[in-house]
C-alpha cells in the first residue's frame, strides 16, 4: 500500500473509530486516528458511562428509604453534587487514558487535532498539514440537536453540560421524550431536583412498545416526575438565576435550568465531505452501504454519523466489520436486526425485537403474554412499584418476536433475551426452560 502516508486515516476517536483503528492496525495497516476533543467519544466522555454513574448515584435516595422496611434505622443522609462530578471525572480520565494506551499498543498513531476531508484520499489537519491515506474512515459521531428557532434557546443546556453543572438546580425542565430525556428525568428527580418532563407527543418513548411506554410513564409519575405531554416550549427567558419557560398553550413557570434532549444530529458540518463527493441522506447522515462504504469508494463511515442504530455496541460492531472487510480480507456485513437495548430510566427498560404494534403489521396472528407484579423487594420496603413483562409471539409459528420489560435489571435481562431471540426461540422453549427462583426474570418462563 505505498504512495500514501497512511493505509487508514480515522476521523474521530469514539467507540467506532477506535475499534476500527485498532483492528486495522492489528492487520498490519499503518493507521492514524485524529480527535479534536478527547479520546473515547460520546459514550465515554459525555454519554453512556457518566450517565450510568449518575443513574447509580440517583438511586440511593430510594435505597435508603427502602432499607427501613428491612430493619435498618434511617439516619440522616446528604448528597454532595461535586463529590459525584469529581469522582465521575476521575473515572472518565481513567477510561480516556486506557483508550489512548490501547490505540498506541495496537500501533496506531494518535493525532489530537481536528481533521477534515480534502478529497477522496486526503485529509487536512487543523494545523494546516495535509496527509494522504488509502482509506478514510469518518467516525465523527453526533451532537445534541437544539431547536434554534426558539426564542431563548441559548439559555438551555443539553446532556453535554448536564454532567458538569456548577450546582444542581432546585427545579429542571427537560424537553423531549426519548432515551436521554427519560434517563435524565430519573437522574435529576432521584437527586432531589423537582423535574418536569415536557414532550410534544401523546406518550414518551415513541417507537417502544405501547404497554411499556404507558407503564414507565405511570411509574415516573409515582416518583414525583411531572410529565407534560402534548406540550411544547414556545420561548425561554432569563429570570433571576434561572429561566422562565413559556409553553405553546400560554402556561409559564420558572426553573433553575432547562435542558433539551430533542435528539442528536450527525457531525458532518464543515467536514469537507462535499469536496470529496460523499453523499448524505435526507437527514444529513453519511450515506453508506452494508459494508459502511460511502458513495466515494475510498471513504467509509461508521457509528452515529451514519444514523443507523445510534448505540455504542453498534458503532463498535460497524468499526470492527469495516476493518475486517477492508484490511482483514473477510467482508463482514453488520446485522442491524434484533438489537437488544436498555433505557436507564427509573424503573429501567429492556427490550428486544418487535413491539406488539409492529408484530401486528408483520404477521397474521399475534399472541401476547403479559404480567405485571410487585418486585419481591417491595413487599417489605412498601414501595408502590410494579414490574411489567411482555412477550410478543407469532401465533402461527410460536416464535417469540419481541420481549419488553420495565423494572429493575431489565437491561441485564434484555441482553440474554437478545441471544434467545437470535437463536429463534419459541414460546414453547421459554416454557420448557426451568425457572430461576426467586427472581423477577423467572416470570419470563412461567407466563401462560
Ligand atoms: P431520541 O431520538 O431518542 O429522542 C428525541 C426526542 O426529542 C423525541 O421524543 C422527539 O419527539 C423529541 N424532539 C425532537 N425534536 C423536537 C423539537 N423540535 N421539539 C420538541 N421535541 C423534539 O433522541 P435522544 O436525544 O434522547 O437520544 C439520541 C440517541 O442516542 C437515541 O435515539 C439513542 O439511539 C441514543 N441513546 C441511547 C441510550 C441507551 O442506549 N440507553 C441512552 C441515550 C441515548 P418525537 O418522538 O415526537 O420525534
Amino acid at each position: 500500500m505505498s504512495g500514501f502516508d497512511y493505509d487508514l486515516f480515522v476521523i474521530g476517536a469514539g467507540s467506532g473509530g477506535v475499534r476500527a483503528g485498532r483492528i486495522a492496525a492489528r492487520y498490519g495497516a499503518r493507521v492514524a486516528v485524529a480527535e479534536e476533543y478527547r479520546v473515547g467519544g460520546t459514550c465515554v466522555i459525555r454519554g453512556c458511562v457518566p450517565k450510568k454513574l449518575f443513574v447509580y448515584a440517583s438511586k440511593f435516595a430510594e435505597e435508603f428509604e427502602d432499607a427501613v422496611g428491612f430493619g435498618w434505622t434511617s439516619s440522616k443522609v446528604s448528597f454532595d453534587w461535586w463529590t459525584l462530578v469529581e469522582n465521575k471525572n476521575r473515572e472518565i480520565d481513567r477510561l480516556n487514558k486506557a483508550y489512548i494506551r490501547n490505540l498506541e499498543a495496537a500501533g496506531a498513531e494518535l493525532i489530537l487535532e481536528r481533521a477534515t476531508v480534502e478529497d477522496a484520499n486526503t485529509v487536512r489537519l487543523a494545523g494546516g498539514r495535509k496527509v494522504t491515506a488509502r482509506y478514510i474512515l469518518v467516525a465523527t459521531g453526533a451532537t445534541p440537536f437544539v431547536p434554534r428557532h426558539l426564542p431563548g434557546h441559548e439559555l438551555a443546556i443539553t446532556s453535554n453540560e448536564a454532567f458538569n453543572l456548577e450546582r444542581l438546580p432546585s427545579r429542571i425542565v427537560i424537553v423531549g421524550g426519548g432515551y436521554i430525556a427519560v434517563e435524565f428525568a430519573g437522574i435529576f428527580s432521584g437527586l432531589g431536583v423537582e423535574t418536569v418532563l415536557v414532550y410534544r407527543g401523546e406518550q414518551i418513548l415513541r417507537g417502544f412498545d405501547d404497554d411499556l411506554r404507558n407503564h414507565l410513564a405511570a411509574e415516573m409519575k409515582k416518583k414525583g416526575i411531572e410529565l407534560r405531554t402534548r406540550a411544547d416550549v414556545a420561548s425561554i427567558e432569563r429570570s433571576g438565576d434561572g429561566v422562565r419557560v413559556t409553553f405553546n398553550d400560554g402556561a409559564a413557570f420558572g426553573a433553575g435550568q432547562i435542558m433539551f434532549a430533542t435528539g442528536r444530529i450527525p457531525n458532518v458540518m464543515d467536514l469537507g465531505l462535499d469536496k470529496a463527493g460523499v453523499e448524505l441522506t435526507p437527514h444529513y447522515a453519511v450515506k453508506v452501504d452494508d459494508y459502511s462504504q460511502t458513495t466515494v469508494p475510498s471513504i467509509y463511515a461508521v457509528g452515529d454519523v451514519t444514523n443507523r442504530a445510534n448505540l455504542t455496541p453498534v458503532a463498535i460492531r460497524e468499526g470492527h466489520a469495516f476493518a475486517d472487510t477492508v484490511f482483514g480480507g473477510k467482508p463482514v456485513k453488520v446485522d442491524h436486526s434484533l438489537i437488544p437495548t436498555a433505557v436507564f430510566s427509573q424503573p429501567e427498560l429492556g427490550t428486544v425485537g418487535l413491539t406488539e404494534a409492529q408484530a401486528r403489521e408483520q404477521v397474521r396472528a399475534v399472541d401476547i403474554y403479559k404480567t405485571s407484579f410487585r418486585p419481591m423487594k417491595h413487599t417489605l420496603s412498601g414501595r408502590d412499584e410494579r414490574i411489567l413483562m411482555k412477550l410478543v409471539v407469532d401465533g402461527e409459528t410460536d416464535r417469540v418476536l419481541g420481549c419488553h420489560i420495565c423494572g429493575p435489571d431489565a437491561g441485564e435481562m434484555a441482553q440474554l433475551l437478545g441471544i434467545s431471540l437470535r437463536l429463534g426461540a419459541k414460546k414453547s422453549d421459554f416454557d420448557a426452560t426451568m425457572a430461576v427462583h426467586p427472581t423477577a426474570a423467572e416470570e419470563l418462563v412461567t407466563m401462560r
